[in-house]
């Protein structure tokens, strides 16, 4: 092979296509700083030593080898056992909404949440990165010690600047009526995430249905013996849990770690659940794009995420310092995946709230019940789920 096919043949993996974004630019600027640094090894690398007749295509060979092994994004080092911090941050660096957030409303004060995962981002786009500072501020001192992801992604959210949060903030409101109908206590309340307590299925060859739990969370549910001023009685009350706004990103907390209070200490529920792709509340459609996964047990356990790409729609495992792709199988297993190990779901809303469903606009005999033309309302609605992606 002459030499001119070969560096032809190396220049082919190195370029990427052109993109006019800034992000993907240092993207593309990593990506070949990586795919350089292999090519450096491959051409430095004892293995295989090729022969002397054809070494070039041989050299080639293996340093394509080598690049279906690197994907376009980076890991985070373990500091110890803070894969339960590494997972959440991948997730919140992988949702593209809060990452530009993030990028475009952090000040420059030190001492904010929002300056270190600005910083943090910032390397993660270009290669491997470590967690320190980002450990600090949320002052984790023994970095050895397991500890929840759930906590921790809550408490990230909780530090930094409000306007970057609010894509995974959602308002509940719980109301209680007594049995004649008066209103006898009324809360609103901002979530996080929404913690679904997972009930053993009766039958050990069945699992829990998370889209059960979901709708059960908002059923009403009856209590006895509830003071009702205007009544001046106790009686039977009906509490109801309605959402009164629905995020951006809604989130899903299953209850794998509860009290024991035979054991006295948490115990950790392994229950094979079902796990819908999508979610329908009354006015939202929603569609699964993370996963935080936990195997093993409360104090050994090991986190790790995965993760739909806003940019390339595939999946990908973040394991720590390593990133990969799952195999095609599990990919479409996802799609109603059933799993003991799933433990954090992040769904993104993919229909708003004053969009109809599709379901509706038939009841309604067609899109034109927004007053407008057609084309005017197929322009808005494809805008809307680009917006979305
Ligand atoms: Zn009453």
């Amino acid at each position: 092979m002459c030499a001119c096919i070969l560096l032809w043949r190396i220049f082919k993996y190195l370029e990427f296509e052109c993109c006019c974004s800034s992000n993907l630019k240092t993207k593309i600027r990593a990506n070949r700083r990586t795919k350089m640094k292999l090519w450096r090894e491959t051409m430095s690398s004892k293995e295989n030593p090729p022969k002397k007749k054809g070494c070039d295509k041989g050299i080639v060979e293996r340093f394509k080898m080598r690049l279906d092994l690197i994907f376009d994004y980076n890991g985070l080092v373990n500091q110890g056992a803070t894969c339960y911090l590494n997972s959440v941050l991948q997730v919140l660096f992988m949702t593209k909404d809060f990452r530009e957030a993030v990028e475009s409303h952090c000040g420059q004060d030190q001492k904010t949440a929002d300056f270190h995962l600005k910083s943090l981002f910032k390397a993660l786009k270009t290669s491997e990165t470590h967690t320190k500072d980002i450990l600090s501020i949320l002052g984790i001192g023994n970095v050895y010690e397991q500890r929840d992801a759930a906590e921790y992604f809550e408490n990230i959210l909780s530090m930094v600047n409000p306007y970057v949060s609010q894509i995974f903030k959602g308002h509940l409101r719980h109301t209680m009526r007594c049995s004649e109908g008066h209103v006898t206590s009324d809360e609103p309340g901002p979530f996080w995430t929404l913690p679904l307590s997972i009930e053993n299925p009766s039958d050990s060859n069945k699992t829990y249905s998370v889209r059960d739990g979901f709708e059960k969370f908002f059923k009403s549910s009856t209590v006895s013996e509830m003071y009702c001023d205007q009544c001046n009685e106790k009686s039977y009350s009906t509490i109801a849990c309605k959402m009164e706004h629905h995020p951006k990103i809604l989130t899903l907390l299953l209850k794998r770690f509860e009290f024991d209070y035979h054991s006295m200490s948490y115990t950790k529920n392994d229950c094979c659940v079902e796990v819908p792709h999508t979610l329908r509340t009354k006015n939202c459609d929603y569609e699964l794009y993370a996963v935080v996964d936990h195997v093993g047990s409360l104090r050994g356990g090991h986190y790790t995420a995965r993760i739909k790409s806003y940019d390339d729609h595939n999946w990908y495992v973040f394991d720590d310092s390593y990133v990969t792709q799952p195999n095609p199988q599990s990919i479409s297993h996802m799609n109603n995946e059933r799993s003991q190990s799933v433990y954090l779901l992040m769904y993104k809303k993919s229909r708003a709230p004053d969009q109809p469903g599709e379901e509706e606009i038939k009841k309604r005999g067609g899109i034109k019940v927004y007053g407008r033309g057609m084309e005017e309302n197929r322009r808005r609605i494809e805008e809307n789920k680009r917006g979305m992606e």
